[in-house]
């Protein structure tokens, strides 16, 4: 594992944030980076190239793709959306296709994320046939694994999440695969506060990089990029992420405050 794979910070923002309030939030989190740049300059520190993003409502997709093009702001921050429709076009009130989202300039669309498992409910068997969508049309695929709290407790935490990450991935060749990011995000940590040791994280992505390498083989695993995700805070974010293997976050509730944001970013 010694290719260097570029690091990610996914900020989710989930049901939070309408158009006028992520124009608010993109104001205010240029100006936490810009304020983090010159401090990290004072200091000679190199800053790494991490690639950041956020995950807006459909509705505030416009407003942040407009201001992120306008390049008197932090040019470096993609977008992408929480969910996508598996069909194509037609009769399907509610829905959004993956050629709309394409149409925005989205670079990422998350999959499988446990509150759309729990609400919904999403399916593995729907989950598979969105990676197919989202990556015919050029997008990257960010796929939600994790065990729920009973899980952990009957001992089959990363079996479980890797069951899930099996069947998400099963409709792919190893080329689309080395484009997938994985983000794992055990149930019982997302907005509770509560995160896995990091010794724990670590096992868990260096088993989900070992089932990838079983099945698609070295090259593709290391490539892959594999992210944590719940309760991530400017607290915590330095520990998890020096650990090895960890090539970023998801953040769902720190990710609302920019400054928090931006700050989890200049962390990783
Ligand atoms: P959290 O959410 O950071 O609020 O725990 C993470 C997520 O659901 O992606």
């Amino acid at each position: 594992d010694t290719v260097k794979r570029r690091p990610m910070v996914i900020g989710n923002w989930k049901m939070n944030l309408d158009h006028v309030q992520a124009r608010q939030w993109l104001l205010e989190y240029a100006s936490s980076n810009t304020a983090w740049q010159h401090r990290m300059e004072d200091a000679d520190v190199v800053v790494n190239h991490v690639e950041i993003g956020v995950l807006p409502s459909f509705t505030s997709l416009l407003a942040i793709r407009d201001m992120a093009r306008d390049t008197t702001l932090d040019p470096e921050l993609f977008f992408g959306a929480q969910n996508v429709s598996e069909l194509d076009a037609g009769a399907y009130t509610g829905d959004i296709s993956a050629q709309m989202l394409a149409a925005l300039g989205c670079r990422y669309v998350l999959l499988g994320h446990s509150e759309q498992r729990r609400y919904h409910p999403e399916d593995d068997d729907k989950i598979d046939r969105k990676m197919r969508v989202v990556l015919d049309r050029g997008m990257t695929p960010i796929v939600c694994i994790g065990e729920t709290k009973l899980g952990r407790e009957d001992g089959i935490g990363i079996d479980y999440a890797l069951n899930q990450l099996v069947s998400a991935v099963r409709l792919l060749s190893g080329e689309d695969m080395s484009r997938v990011i994985v983000a794992y995000e055990p149930v019982w940590s997302i907005g509770t506060g509560m995160t896995p040791d990091p010794s724990v994280i670590e096992s868990a992505l260096a088993d989900i990089r070992d089932f990838i390498n079983a099945t698609f083989g070295a090259d593709v695993a290391a490539k892959v990029r594999i992210l944590y995700g719940g309760s991530v805070n400017p607290g915590n974010a330095a520990e998890i992420i020096r650990r090895y293997g960890v090539d970023g976050f998801l953040v769902g509730g720190a990710s609302l405050d920019p400054a928090k944001f931006a700050e989890i970013c200049h962390l990783a």
